[in-house]
């Protein structure tokens, strides 16, 4: 296939974002079950075990990862380990009235979820801290030179948030996260394990290769693995007899535009405008204007994975394609390029 005409089939913001009940069905549910990151499942175990054994609510936890890695279903698990409920509240749209009735309704040792807590309001984020701190809640009551504040006792909860870009987080309130936790992408045999897994789960015949095969295309994201082995399911179901093999799901890949390291159309565009339109360093805004997408889920969902590739350099003077770069998406290697990448 040429490498800069790539088919547009499956959008990888659509894999790093979307969830559904599929992959509610497969989300582990105990700590035992969750695959990989070991360091962050023994930081939790042992804050986990000595908060049961102090009968205290948990401290509060930070999950910081890009999209896919597990931040919710450990939010999720940490409830479920704790036995306690499991409450969510959705971030970016929050208002303190919302935050003041979602709080009060809290009862002890409850679990909160706020995803993407970064973009909660600056002022609901100040609203926080009190309740995170001393577990109370300041509210004001009434408007102007009369009002009020009175102060409404919570029982001790412990917030967890999520967020992909904890540097945007004001540092008063990263440091009121006692626990915080770092997910890396996951290592190929870690989601192949997932893969089989999952498959066993579904019903999926599938062979080592093809798992391995899947594996090392889900850009160490575990979501992305759910959905690959989701399309790719469905592509042996109508193209072969129903069995996974290599050669299926290499076909299945090669359908859905999916190369070997898991790029797909958007990826070479991405590539393919940076070096061509911007001889290998651009601005995100740039970038986002020339390729017609969001700025977020470039900086968010792509470049992350780029980065970790070793595809992408970020510098204060913008984003500059590497050497490895140009020469995967089969570019001259511009002396540009390695001047950039010495600096
Ligand atoms: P995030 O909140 O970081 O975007 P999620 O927790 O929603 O990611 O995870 C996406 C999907 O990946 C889940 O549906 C779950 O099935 C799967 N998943 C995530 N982490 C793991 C893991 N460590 N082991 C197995 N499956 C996982």
């Amino acid at each position: 296939m040429d490498n800069h005409d790539k088919p547009d089939s499956l959008r990888i913001q659509d894999l790093a974002t979307e969830d559904d009940d599929f992959g509610y069905s497969l989300r582990p549910k105990t700590l035992k079950e969750f695959i990989g990151q070991d360091k962050a499942k023994r930081q939790l175990y042992i804050h986990i075990e000595a908060a049961k054994e102090r009968g205290d609510a948990l401290e509060h936890v930070l999950l910081v990862s890009p999209p896919g890695l597990g931040k919710t279903t450990l939010a999720r698990i940490i409830a479920n380990e704790i036995q306690s409920n499991f409450k969510q509240a959705i971030g970016p749209v929050m208002e303190k009235l919302d935050l003041a009735s979602t709080l009060t309704n809290l009862d002890q040792g409850d679990i909160l979820f706020i995803d993407e807590i970064h973009r909660v309001k600056g002022y609901v984020q100040e609203s926080l801290y009190p309740a995170m701190e001393d577990y109370q809640l300041d509210l004001t009551i009434g408007q102007g030179p009369g009002s009020d504040i009175m102060q409404v006792p919570l029982d001790p909860f412990t917030l967890v948030g999520a967020t992909t870009r904890e540097g945007l987080l004001a540092g008063p309130f990263r440091d009121r996260f006692g626990i915080r936790i770092h997910l890396d992408y996951y290592e190929a045999e870690d989601i192949q394990q997932a893969i089989r897994i999952n498959s066993a789960k579904l019903k999926i015949n599938i062979d080592e290769d093809a798992e391995y095969a899947l594996a090392r295309r889900s850009r160490g994201t575990m979501r992305i693995a759910n959905k690959l082995l989701a399309n790719v399911r469905d592509y042996a179901q109508v193209e072969s007899d129903g069995i996974l093999t290599l050669a299926v799901a290499e076909e299945a890949l090669e359908f859905f535009g999916i190369d070997e390291r898991g790029l797909n159309a958007q990826d070479y565009a991405y590539f393919q405008t940076l070096i061509e339109n911007f001889s290998g360093r651009a601005g995100l805004k740039a970038l986002a204007v020339a390729l017609s997408e969001d700025e977020r889920t470039i900086s968010e969902v792509y470049e992350p994975y780029y980065i970790k590739e070793g595809f992408l350099t970020p510098t204060p003077g913008g984003r500059v394609a590497t050497d490895a770069a140009y020469a995967y998406f089969n570019y001259p290697v511009s002396s540009q390029a390695s001047l950039f990448n010495a600096l």
